[in-house]
């Protein structure tokens, strides 16, 4: 069967019938990328202002990360844990270092590794810090978002998310996001861990008050619970700095991380800690068979090479600093906010004057830049960390022509 003659058109008719509607995709069929720019089955070109969630930090069929891609390909892709492989160790290694942390636990995906440290931290509440079995309570945020597993949903404040999944996994609390009363007031004899995120990404990047992170650190400090920053999309560059939490000087108990770790390459995600926490991991209590698996291990040391050279955290700290500067230039009718931090952006609408984001999204892929809505009223902004002024300076000019 030939998908060559294929248009955008036949792919969404297609996809309607064979695909299960989990997702609800702009009408564009990519068959192609390189850097910023992506080029769908009928030959129209397009900027990426998504970077697939951050996952493609370092843009499209990067050479360097290709280059280490075909490589490893030809070498060896796959062991399962039952052997070594030579990537994981020094993958493990160089990542518990960029984390400024002592050791790394290898998964898959983003989900995994929220999976991964809410393990960590009921096993440490039982084994450390002597909570009675099957009583520990994990605090979590209001509009969070960690991934999609029956356990994760189950703490989830998206309905849409929840709806009939249930029964839900116990042993979590929601308190509200940015309050940093609310989470000491939460914590009690049983409470092991905090997991946030430094920045809600899915919520409509939405930024903590000035001092939050440090307060938090302080009380997890103060209160024996471990503090677990979910750095999946807020981390590796994205806000101009290698984590989130560094915006604050602040270092969390366990970094989960995912998304650019594979390079826009393979899935790849880990969470990484300190021995006394990650210790609490014994044979055959945790794993995956694709985790730490050598092609991804090839792909994400070189992400972490090119991150600990600290060029795309600069760059993005001035491409940042250039875009809010020129977003907030502008006098939208439209917008009520702009938030962000680095190149992640998120544009809230005026809910009567504008409406709902999502056709301002297609109108702006019809002028050739894809960006995503979030939680309905927000344009979600995240091109890949490489792209340059003169891009950035075409997108805004698309964003004001649509937004004005
Ligand atoms: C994307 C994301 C996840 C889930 O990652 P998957 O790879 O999609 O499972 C978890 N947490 C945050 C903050 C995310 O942005």
């Amino acid at each position: 069967m030939t998908t060559m003659a294929m248009n955008s058109q036949a792919h969404v008719e297609m996809m309607d019938s064979c695909s299960a509607h989990n997702y609800h995709p702009l009408p564009v069929v990519i068959a192609e990328a390189d850097g910023v720019w992506v080029t769908d089955v009928d030959g129209k070109r397009y900027m990426d202002f998504l970077a697939a969630y951050s996952a493609v930090n370092f843009g499209h069929s990067h050479a360097g990360l290709l280059e280490i891609t075909q490589q490893q390909l030809k070498r060896v892709t796959l062991t399962s844990r039952a052997f070594l492989n030579d990537q994981l160790s020094p993958f493990c290694k160089e990542l518990a270092d960029l984390c400024g942390m002592e050791m790394v636990l290898a998964m898959n995906t983003g989900a995994e590794g929220v999976e991964t440290a809410i393990k960590t931290a009921r096993r440490w509440g039982y084994r450390v810090k002597g909570v009675p079995a099957n009583q520990a309570k994990i605090l979590v945020c209001d509009q969070n978002f960690h991934g999609r597993t029956t356990t994760i949903i189950s703490f989830s404040t998206d309905e849409c998310a929840r709806e009939d999944f249930g029964p839900y996994t116990p042993g979590f609390e929601v308190i509200p996001y940015g309050d940093a009363e609310a989470l000491s007031k939460a914590i009690d004899d049983n409470t092991v861990a905090f997991l946030m995120e430094p920045i809600q990404g899915e919520a409509g990047i939405i930024v903590p008050p000035d001092g939050y992170l440090k307060q938090v650190r302080q009380i997890c400090s103060d209160r024996k619970v471990l503090f677990i920053a979910d750095e999946i999309q807020s981390g590796l560059g994205r806000t101009g700095y290698t984590f989130a939490c560094d915006c604050e000087g602040v270092k969390p108990d366990l970094y989960v991380l995912g998304k650019a770790l594979g390079g826009g390459i393979m899935p790849i995600s880990a969470v990484a800690s300190s021995k006394d926490i990650l210790g609490v991991f014994t044979p055959g209590s945790h794993g995956s068979t694709f985790g730490g698996n050598p092609l991804a291990c090839a792909i994400a040391r070189k992400v972490i090479e090119m991150l600990d050279q600290g060029d795309i955290q600069r760059h993005t700290r001035e491409m940042g600093d250039y875009l809010f500067k020129r977003l907030r230039s502008f006098d939208w009718p439209n917008v009520t906010m702009i938030r962000g931090r680095g190149l992640w952006a998120g544009i809230e609408l005026d809910r009567e004057k504008a409406g709902k984001a999502k056709p301002f999204c297609e109108r702006l892929m019809h002028e050739g830049l894809l960006c995503k809505d979030t939680h309905e009223y927000s344009i979600r902004l995240a091109p890949p960390l490489v792209i340059s002024k003169d891009e950035l300076d075409w997108a805004i000019d698309k964003l004001d022509k649509v937004l004005r």
